[in-house]
């Protein structure tokens, strides 16, 4: 365990809180309890949710760093906070789907549930007033939002992270049905998985049932939504001890 100390917060967002600490290139990120869809539209909490993301995250990033990708995260040291390192974002919403849901099924009314012919991946720009828009990599990289070359690492370890938890939930009794990760860059160029990974930005089905188990409980009120989180916890905890 490091030593360091929390300073003043420097951003607080929908779903997390973002701190300062007294070494510049680290900084902690609190889970918070709060859950919003639809743009903030819908907002809701429940107790233990920033617990149960945390821990969440923690088992899914210590899985992605046996893999030798780099990442963010340090050390999960409280239950709803983690030491990470401190990173510039780049503004983008990676979308992987290896299932038809949500948005591409209104979008294209496609049924819910069909599998696709290959990983689908999509970026959106990270823009709440502009409802973070669907953008095209010739876009992405006109507007200078990153580069050819950072936009194919991105791909290529967006395209690796599907195989390793598509992998580790399957084991759990899952289906992984899409999921959404962000990228930091680090003043040395590399590029660094960031954020989270959560069911609050994943879709995960139950491989038998098909029961939603993540943050679609919420926007659709399908059922209690802690339950859902909880379920996913105690199966990954399962197959990853
Ligand atoms: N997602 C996310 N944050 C967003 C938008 C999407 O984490 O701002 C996740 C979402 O939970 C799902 C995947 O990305 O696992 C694909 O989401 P989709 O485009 O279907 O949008 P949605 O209908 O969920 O807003």
């Amino acid at each position: 365990m490091s030593t360091f100390e929390i300073e003043h917060q420097i951003y607080e967002g929908k779903a997390k809180k973002i701190f300062a600490t007294n070494d510049d290139f680290k900084v902690v990120m609190e889970f918070k309890n709060d859950l919003t869809a639809f743009n903030a539209l819908k907002k809701g909490q429940f107790e233990g949710k920033g617990e149960l993301n945390c821990e969440i995250s923690t088992l899914i990033f210590k899985e992605i760093a046996k893999h030798k990708i780099s990442l963010h995260w340090i050390e999960t040291f409280e239950k709803n906070k983690m030491l990470v390192q401190k990173t510039e974002i780049i503004p983008l919403e990676v979308v992987v789907r290896n299932r038809i849901a949500g948005s591409l099924a209104k979008k294209f009314k496609m049924p819910e549930g069909e599998v696709l012919k290959l990983a689908l991946l999509e970026f959106y720009y990270k823009n709440d007033e502009l409802q973070d828009p669907f953008v095209s990599d010739d876009q992405i990289i006109a507007f200078g939002w990153s580069t050819a070359a950072d936009l194919a690492i991105v791909k290529k370890i967006t395209l690796q992270i599907n195989e390793i938890l598509k992998d580790i939930f399957k084991k759990c009794g899952l289906s992984l049905v899409d999921f959404k990760i962000e990228f930091g860059k680090l003043p040395s160029g590399e590029i660094i998985l960031a954020d989270e990974i959560s069911p609050d930005s994943m879709r995960l089905w139950d491989s038998v049932t098909n029961e939603k188990m993540d943050k679609d409980r919420f926007r659709f009120d399908l059922g209690d939504v802690k339950t859902g989180y909880q379920t996913i916890l105690n199966k990954l905890k399962e197959v990853l001890s």
